[in-house]
């Protein structure tokens, strides 16, 4: 089963078509049918590794200043509580905490899914971010849950490489500043080539204006440690820049390429649409 890291950037994606999301259509459809999606999601970024473990996971709308539309999303994929069993077996030694009533199915999740796997119909579990740990710790995490794919398993990280939402400027809607391409670039050049060297970027001159917080970055730690075990280097599915500051680079690892991923189709630019300073974008 192919992997796969994606860019999210702002939720109203869930509802719109651009070429972002159209590569994420793009990918759904060249995908084998997943047993299950384990997503690794900016957005649940707490004090321990934890998986969700419930029958049915709710959907989450972790964020504030958008329009009613986007509250009314509902992602009503099933769980699988017993993948638990799967994940804690997979990263041990490393301790995995079993969530059955605390999270659910969060933006960073189903902004994303709602396109690459529209039907809701396959059971997603989250992983999530254990905020107390180093970049090595969750490259280690990916190396230990790449043995999940050979059993139909697929692991989804969704963040986004580039993320300083005090940056933003809502009218650079298709841009992006200099230091987020500089950044962003040498992010491609080490997920291609080495991706066990993902984590030497928090030496990178740009680090503290690309990475300011870690939680939109760490899902990408997921992939380079699954490309790292897998002795390969990941692709890119789709590239780009919004509001200045944020890329929404995606990257696929064993994944032919998608017949319209290419960025071409659907180019119509998000509109943007700004929430208040602090919305949890
Ligand atoms: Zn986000």
């Amino acid at each position: 089963m192919p992997a796969a890291f994606i860019g999210h950037g702002n939720p109203m994606n869930a509802l719109e078509r651009n070429r972002y999301t159209e590569a994420w259509r793009a990918l759904g459809e060249s995908l084998p049918k997943p047993r299950a999606i384990l997503v690794v999601s900016a957005h649940w970024y707490i004090n321990a590794t934890a998986v969700t473990a419930m029958r049915t996971p709710r959907t989450i709308h972790d964020f504030y200043g958008f329009p009613q539309e986007l509250f009314d999303v509902q992602y009503p994929a099933p769980g699988m509580p017993e993948l638990y069993e799967e994940v804690a077996d997979a990263v041990h030694p490393t301790w995995c905490g079993e969530d059955k009533d605390s999270w659910g199915i969060d933006h960073g999740t189903w902004s994303v899914l709602a396109h690459v796997f529209p039907d809701a119909d396959i059971p997603v579990v989250q992983l999530s971010i254990n905020a107390d740990k180093g970049l090595d710790y969750h490259l280690d995490l990916g190396k230990k849950l790449n043995a999940l794919r050979a059993d139909g398993v697929l692991v989804l990280g969704s963040g986004n490489v580039v993320h300083n939402l005090r940056g933003m400027d809502w009218g650079l809607a298709e841009e992006g500043y200099d230091w987020a391409h500089r950044f962003n670039e040498s992010a491609k050049e080490l997920m291609a080539a080495e991706p066990t060297n993902i984590p030497t970027l928090d030496a990178h001159t740009d680090y503290r204006a690309a990475v300011p917080t870690p939680d939109h970055f760490l899902p990408l730690l997921y992939l380079a440690g699954m490309a790292d075990d897998s002795g390969r280097g990941a692709d890119v599915l789709i590239d780009g820049y919004t509001y200045g500051s944020l890329s929404m680079t995606a990257f696929t690892l064993d994944l032919d390429r998608p017949a319209t991923g290419d960025g071409t189709a659907g180019s119509d630019p998000a509109t943007p649409v700004a929430p208040p300073d602090g919305s949890n974008i």
